[in-house]
């Protein structure tokens, strides 16, 4: 949206933990793929909710009540408008990624598949989007297809497409691998799915910190994201689904706000998404995750995704320069996450050492076990860039790796 050049100085400014020591150094933050810091904007918008505004939602006829439903439903209108979905009916607020993913298998998933059916995933997935349809699969008798990747971690898209047959009753795929950093051709992998009457699932944690998401021009039927990642608060994520679809599935948790009328004998449905979110949302989360939409669009989603471009570039280059450093994952089109082993040293002392110098990085499996397994590796170090890392962390990392080479060298 901004044509401002990116001013990296002033978004740091945006983000007081920044200015923090760690050990004695200056923190050089490089997890954000594991969650983002939080710029003032949204901490400041949580914090006028909770002082002037909070109440509960929805049930009250007092004027906070009000209040609070208006923020809540404005929260919504604003998640809808930044991924351009067409109604409002469409964003289910949830707990997260995972929760968004649970509700579509779980109620999707029990109304549609049956013995023999299949969901095509890939072999990038997290988790939690892995798990979800494992126990759908347990329930109902369906089976998980995986498409392969290449070496450099790209999905193989030939064999992808010739995975999807009559059996084929959903893809599921990430956006962005969290482990690897690989943006998947999203829009191709949709359209292959929908020639084929194939409905589509699209894992976005990684992926709307860090590009435009356009759930209509892309064609999918269901999209979910963790706020968390996307530099608002913890504990809320959103799942889009298509109206259509939406509207055929049952309830999967019950209780209040999802229910239109209950007696002992029986209950039915509140409307869309309603029907969705039993029980109390999280009210100050979602004015959280609005302001931080708001941040993210004032600073420009593309000239985010240059600067973490960059990052990656300089982090490449000086990384792949130290003695006994392998990457993993080169893909041609990935987001900013750097994978990386060092001969002779675990990725925990690694990280361990880093953390030492005041350099936050992840160390392990990432949540993506069977990938791990099938690069061969254990564990990896992973350093990801936000909106707010600079040149000087990247500097940091690659001096605190050659420290970590010395002292086990
Ligand atoms: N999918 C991907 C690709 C992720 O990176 C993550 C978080 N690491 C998740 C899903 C799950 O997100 P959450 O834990 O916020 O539900």
């Amino acid at each position: 949206m901004s044509a401002a050049p990116y001013d990296i100085a002033r978004v740091r400014g945006d983000f007081p933990i920044l200015s923090r020591q760690v050990n004695g150094r200056p923190l050089a933050y490089l997890d954000s793929a594991a969650s983002t810091q939080r710029p003032r904007a949204v901490l400041a918008a949580v914090e006028h909710y909770e002082t002037h505004v909070h109440a509960n939602v929805h049930r009250g006829v007092h004027t906070l009540s009000q209040l609070a439903t208006d923020a809540f439903e404005a929260a919504r209108e604003r998640v809808r408008r930044y991924l351009n979905a067409a109604s409002t009916h469409e964003i289910i607020f949830v707990r997260g990624a995972t929760e968004a993913i649970n509700l579509v298998a779980q109620s999707w998933g029990r109304m549609s598949l049956k013995t023999g059916d299949e969901i095509v995933i890939s072999s990038l997935e997290h988790h939690a989007n892995i798990v979800p349809w494992q126990m759908a699969c347990e329930a109902t008798g369906a089976k998980l297809v995986v498409a392969p990747i290449n070496e450099r971690g790209e999905l193989q898209f030939e064999a992808y497409v010739a995975l999807l047959g009559p059996r084929t009753r959903l893809v599921a795929m990430t956006h962005v691998s969290n482990a690897l950093g690989t943006v998947l051709p999203v829009a191709q992998i949709i359209a292959a799915a929908r020639e084929r009457g194939i409905p589509t699932l699209i894992d976005g944690a990684q992926a709307v910190a860090h590009e435009a998401v356009d759930v209509q021009a892309l064609g999918c039927d269901f999209y979910a994201f963790s706020s968390h990642k996307l530099y608002g608060p913890t504990g809320l994520g959103v799942l889009y689904g298509r109206e259509a679809l939406l509207e055929k599935m049952p309830p999967w948790q019950g209780g209040g706000d999802m229910i239109r009328t209950v007696s002992f004998e029986k209950s039915t449905w509140n409307d869309l998404p309603y029907k969705f979110e039993a029980g109390t949302p999280h009210i100050s989360g979602a004015v959280g995750l609005a302001a931080a939409m708001d941040y993210v669009e004032s600073l420009g989603l593309a000239q985010i995704a240059a600067h973490e471009r960059s990052l990656l570039a300089q982090a490449t280059e000086s990384l792949s320069a130290i003695p006994g450093i392998r990457l993993h994952g080169t893909a041609a089109h990935k987001a900013g996450v750097l994978s990386f082993t060092l001969a002779g040293v675990h990725p925990h002392d690694l990280g361990t050492i880093l953390d030492h110098e005041g350099v936050a990085i992840r160390a392990g499996h990432h949540c993506a076990m069977p990938l791990m397994e099938l690069l061969g590796l254990p564990a990896t170090a992973r350093a990801s860039f936000g909106c707010y890392s600079n040149a000087q962390d990247v500097i940091q990392l690659t001096e605190a790796v050659h420290k970590a080479r010395e002292v086990f060298g």
